[in-house]
């Protein structure tokens, strides 16, 4: 067994319309659920991601209204990069975000620019064989959609220091010390240090709360814990989130970890034609439901009623 790239990436917001703005519309995700924080559910867990809701291609958002801008340090993922399919697709995202008048910078084969909190993305031609995970947006011609993930980047001091973990986990060198690569059968994903600012690290908006790779099952969580425990990390038990099985460790460097489960879904508990259309709260929850509802900011999603 081998982990499958990357399973989802969680970020925090202090906007939630803002957010869904400037993904759904800006970026062209699909917003695929509206749920709550599970660990405090007075806050919206947002997923955007490909038309299918597809591991690989999830990004979400814990939304604290209002947070202060955090800024990436040591320990923490400061960069997401993302796969378009040409360069001709790098031109047309420097011009969109132009357009929404965000500064963009074009380097060679990299797009680099940050969303309207600070959150900075990287834009790469995909060069791998993993199957393109793209939503449809009616701004976006198909041919230049984002394809899902193509890796992190994360500050460390001791890049290192990760190694042991890492290699257990099945991540392999990447050409140098600090840099990557999780290959599994079906998709793979870079994860590339760099030296941290001298700036501590200050979690908040615009900054990512942890890093999820992507496992088949609870056996392959067991297994993971079993490697993460032999390599000193401390990894939760098993956790339900309602649509995978999660565990979290820190590794070494001090990234916040979690391997996921692909065998659950975002389809369990609304069908695939109706995600993200309205709030969607676990059962532990559903009791409170008029009560969280009433603290939640209404959502503007561009899919509604359409
Ligand atoms: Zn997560």
């Amino acid at each position: 067994m081998a982990l499958e790239g990357i399973h989802h990436i969680t970020a925090v917001t202090g906007d939630a319309n803002a957010n869904v703005d400037f993904y759904s519309g800006v970026m062209g995700l699909r917003l695929v659920k509206q749920t709550v924080n599970f660990d405090d559910p007075s806050a919206y867990h947002l997923y955007f991601a490909d038309e299918a809701a597809s591991p690989g291609a999830a990004l979400t958002f814990f939304e604290y209204p209002g947070a202060p801008p955090g800024l990436p340090g040591a320990g923490m993922v400061h960069t997401i990069i993302w796969r378009v399919g040409s360069a001709k697709a790098l031109d047309f995202w420097k011009a969109r975000l132009r357009d929404a008048e965000m500064s963009v910078l074009h380097e060679g084969d990299l797009l680099t620019f940050c969303d309207p909190e600070g959150l900075a993305y990287q834009l790469v031609v995909d060069d791998s064989d993993d199957a393109p995970l793209s939503a449809s947006s009616p701004e976006i011609p198909a041919e230049f959609a984002l394809r899902g993930f193509g890796g992190v980047r994360a500050y460390a001091q001791q890049p290192q220091a990760s190694a042991e973990l890492l290699t257990a986990l099945g991540f392999a060198p990447d050409g140098g010390a600090s840099s990557w690569l999780l290959g599994g059968a079906e998709r793979s994903a870079t994860l590339g240090y760099d030296e941290p600012p001298l700036d501590a690290a200050r979690p908040g908006a615009g900054t990512v709360h942890h890093v999820a790779w992507s496992a088949a099952d609870d056996a392959e969580l067991d297994a993971c814990i079993a490697k993460a425990n032999g390599a000193g990390a401390q990894p939760t038990g098993i956790i339900d989130r309602q649509y995978f099985h999660s565990i979290y460790f820190r590794e070494p460097s001090g990234v916040l970890f979690e391997v996921a489960t692909r065998d659950v879904g975002f389809t369990i508990d609304e069908p695939l034609e109706q995600l993200g259309l309205t709030l969607q709260l676990p059962e532990q929850y559903e009791q409170q439901r008029d009560s969280i509802e009433l603290k939640l900011t209404p959502l503007n999603n561009p899919r509604a009623g359409s």
